[in-house]
């Protein structure tokens, strides 16, 4: 025999197994043991809620034989026959594919005609929306004046969608979203009775997953059972539904709480790296962000429908933004992950909305800002983004002097520090910044531009035999240059520059406090050199061009 789908199986055949419209079986079932049954109802509410389920029990219980009962017995010709959809009586009509003039003036015609088997003729019409105008006016003359044997159900997921004129001939009933907990407790239902091994975190996946369509939540088992052997865990859900994973989702809001640029685009970039999709991400962090501020506004109620119920965490990251913050990081997300549907490049737009929640406040400063800007351009080169390439012969982007007690306080691999100037290349005789300018030249030249972009930001202070130091005033571009794929590519520069292998060394300049930064020169001189501007100033300059004609320290003349 062939398969059925789970949703099939599964599609209740009497009022009391509706999940999730109790106050809709009431009424109808009311309705049906009172004789008071409307001539035309419409069923509104989103997909995967009951509708077409309803209208078939609807049509049992009107011709059962031992009918109208709001309890058919599903046992008799007249019940089997409904369920198994060969009822001369019941028509289903997908008006999406049946949506015009000539089907509804058929239609017209047959009503006419009394039932077959049972007392009732009823007439299903799915995405009764779709129809058109003609359409909907050749169905009014029929609502009209409707035959007594006849039952038209019209079934719809967007109700604003139908004429005023076919609605107020209508009994109308909402269908609501399955709240989770019941598609839940259904799902595992379903899967013991299959025996499907799947575990509750699973379950709750699925649920959530499902936005309250029952028939989807099903569907999704139905892919479950057929992912192999051992218990189906989140996991295998997650990569079924092709979701980040609350792993992730929590580490980013932790980098966007703590206003950490760096970590967050590091943190995305491994994302993008293990193929997971922005879109996908920005909806996931949309719906914790979500969670965080119910759970803000209102503690007890959290944990009912929203995702991520680990309640630990979502006391801890709440606490982390004001309420405001929350809704705002929302928005950003949302209107992120609209973009990103059509973006060329949806990294970037992550990157933005990202970043602007880092921003939240409005109070970074310059130096802050700056990183950012490098971390975005970086990111952007990264992404295959245009962007004019910065000429290789240029010098590099923080020809800031460095003095001896500018040695490296981060990651230390050698024991031996690296030696001030004196130790520096006796192999080619080449100064540091002209073997660094050699190497950047060659990342251009051997096409490596996104490296180029990373490192370039970076400024080699010492070079011995072994190791080569660079120094980076960008923390993310330094972790970035440091990390195994650009750290190789830029050593094999290197070694090809210097003749030998080399070990690339990356270390955080240690950037003055803006306030108190010493200056060479004394305070009213000329600007000398870029390095005479605020860190952030340089940083500007070395992304953008161009040279400081004045700087500004106060609004005072
Ligand atoms: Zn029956």
């Amino acid at each position: 025999m062939a398969y059925v789908a789970l949703y099939r199986q599964w599609r209740p055949q009497d009022f009391d197994n509706l999940i999730g419209q109790e106050h809709i079986n009431t009424t109808l079932k009311n309705a049906i043991a009172a004789g008071k049954v409307a001539h035309a109802y419409l069923f509104a509410g989103p997909r995967g809620t009951g509708k077409t389920s309803t209208a078939k029990i609807l049509a049992k219980a009107l011709n059962c034989v031992h009918g109208p009962t709001p309890s058919p017995c599903n046992k008799c010709p007249n019940c089997e026959r409904i369920t198994a959809g060969t009822s001369m009586d019941v028509f289903e009509i997908d008006a999406a594919s049946n949506r015009g003039i000539d089907e509804i003036r058929d239609l017209r015609e047959a009503v006419k005609f009394a039932p077959v088997e049972g007392r009732y003729k009823v007439y299903i019409i799915d995405e009764v929306h779709m129809l058109t105008a003609e359409a909907f006016n050749a169905l009014l003359k029929t609502l009209e004046e409707p035959p007594a044997h006849v039952v038209f159900v019209l079934a719809t997921t967007e109700s604003h969608k139908i004429p005023a004129t076919i609605h107020s001939r209508c009994q109308r009933y909402d269908f609501r979203r399955i709240p989770v907990a019941d598609i839940e407790k259904r799902l595992s239902v379903v899967a013991a009775d299959s025996g499907l091994d799947i575990t509750a975190e699973a379950l709750r996946l699925i649920a959530l997953h499902a936005d309250g369509g029952l028939r989807d939540a099903l569907s999704i088992l139905d892919q479950c059972t057929a992912l192999g052997d051992g218990p189906v865990g989140a996991d295998a859900v997650r990569g079924l539904l092709g979701l980040v994973g609350h792993e992730w989702v929590w580490r980013l809001t932790d980098a966007m709480a703590a206003r950490d640029a760096s970590a967050v685009l590091l943190t995305l970039e491994e994302l993008i790296a293990l193929g997971k999709d922005v879109r996908q991400l920005l909806l996931e962090l949309a719906q914790h962000g979500r969670s965080l501020m119910i759970y803000k506004a209102a503690p007890e109620v959290a944990g009912l429908d929203t995702h991520g119920g680990d309640r630990a965490i979502l006391a801890d990251q709440s606490a982390r933004f004001s309420h405001d913050e929350l809704v705002r990081m929302i928005q950003l997300l949302q209107n992120a992950a609209n973009e990103a549907k059509w973006a060329v490049e949806p990294r970037i737009t992550a990157e933005i909305a990202l970043l602007a929640v880092c921003r939240r406040g409005g109070e970074a400063d310059l130096a802050a800002l700056a990183e950012r800007v490098a971390a975005l351009e970086a990111a952007l080169a990264g992404g295959g983004a245009a962007r004019p390439a910065r000429p290789a012969s240029a010098p590099a982007p923080q020809p800031r002097p460095v003095p001896a007690a500018h040695t490296p306080a981060a990651p230390e691999t050698k024991p031996a520090a690296p030696e001030p100037k004196a130790a520096v290349p006796a192999l080619t005789g080449a100064s540091p910044k002209e073997i660094w300018d050699a190497v950047l030249k060659e990342l251009v030249a051997g096409g490596k531009r996104s490296v180029h972009a990373c490192v370039s930001q970076g400024e080699l202070i010492t070079l011995t035999d072994s190791q080569a130091t660079v120094q980076f005033t960008s923390s993310f571009a330094k972790e970035r240059s440091d990390k195994e794929d650009y750290r190789q590519i830029v050593e094999k520069s290197l070694a090809q520059i210097t003749g030998h292998p080399v070990k690339l060394s990356c270390v955080a300049a240690t950037a003055p406090p803006p306030a108190a930064a010493p200056s060479p020169a004394p305070a009213g001189a000329a600007p000398a050199a870029p390095a005479e501007g605020h860190p952030a100033l340089n940083q500007a300059l070395a992304i953008f061009g161009g040279k400081i004609i004045k700087e500004e320290k106060n609004e005072e003349v």
